[in-house]
């Protein structure tokens, strides 16, 4: 069963759920798509019907950021903890690692993505990266074909939301032997070094969001969707 958030879907699987039923999932040859959720991305769903059902239909609906976790609490739901996307792509590295399943990373600026696959590959031995292409790509047609050419199995989408969730829905089902694709925003920054995560201390403590407000003010009006959410939630009696 999964929670339900002004009308948005999260699960409650951990990391380790999750990888077990992309197993049972892949040996059946069923797609399976992950996406991860967020205060401002349940705010857009309230605006956006598109957003609402492109979260809802996912397969896997992640608790990133703790807004989530917080409105479990307020609410009793069972969201105990939280699965972030970067750390979702790196247990699905790991399981692409050990059970052989080549992976393809696409998205993100050039020097990056190279980084990114360069540290992927040096932290998960035996894993087979199928292919990489930025996401400055513009021929979609070249790229799908290239995937497809490519074997590989999973696939790591990082254009940005909801850009990167549009792609993987409009491309789904051309991508014949793509099972698993993960939208994973900014993780290729972070798998490259080129983004630092926020240090242990704000990690731990569930204040990521204050970390990066102080490395970056800018993202001052996109964090108000943490508090609007909540009292939204709060005042909010169908939810
Ligand atoms: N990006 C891309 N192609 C585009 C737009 C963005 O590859 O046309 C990449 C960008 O280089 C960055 C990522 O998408 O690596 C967006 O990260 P952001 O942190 O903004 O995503 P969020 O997790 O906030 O949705």
């Amino acid at each position: 069963m999964k929670d339900t958030y002004l009308g948005v879907h999260v699960s409650p699987l951990t990391y380790e759920g999750i990888v077990t039923e992309i197993k049972a999932r892949m040996t059946r040859g069923d797609k399976s798509t992950i996406i991860a959720v967020n205060p401002e991305k349940v705010m857009a769903a309230q605006k956006n019907p598109e957003v609402k059902e492109l979260i809802n239909n996912s397969t896997f609906q992640i608790a990133d950021g703790v807004g989530i976790l917080l409105a479990s609490k307020l609410k009793k739901g069972t969201i105990k903890s939280r699965v972030t996307g970067v750390d979702m792509m790196a247990r699905l590295l790991k399981f692409a690692a050990e059970d052989h399943h080549p992976i393809y990373l696409y998205g993100a600026k050039k020097e990056v993505i190279e980084r990114a696959a360069e540290n992927i590959k040096r932290d998960n031995p035996g894993i087979v990266i199928a292919g990489t292409t930025d996401g400055y790509e513009q021929d979609e047609n070249v790229l799908i074909e290239r995937v497809n050419d490519s074997g590989a199995k999973i696939i790591f989408v990082a254009l940005g939301s909801p850009k990167q969730e549009l792609w993987i829905r409009r491309n789904i089902n051309k991508l014949t032997n793509v099972l698993v694709f993960q939208g994973v925003g900014g993780s290729f920054d972070v798998f490259s070094g080129t983004v630092k995560r926020a240090p242990a201390f704000f990690r731990k403590t569930g204040t990521e969001w204050l970390y990066r407000l102080i490395s970056n003010p800018k993202r001052f009006k996109r964090q108000l969707n943490l508090p609007r959410f909540l009292l939204k939630l709060l005042f909010n009696r169908r939810n």
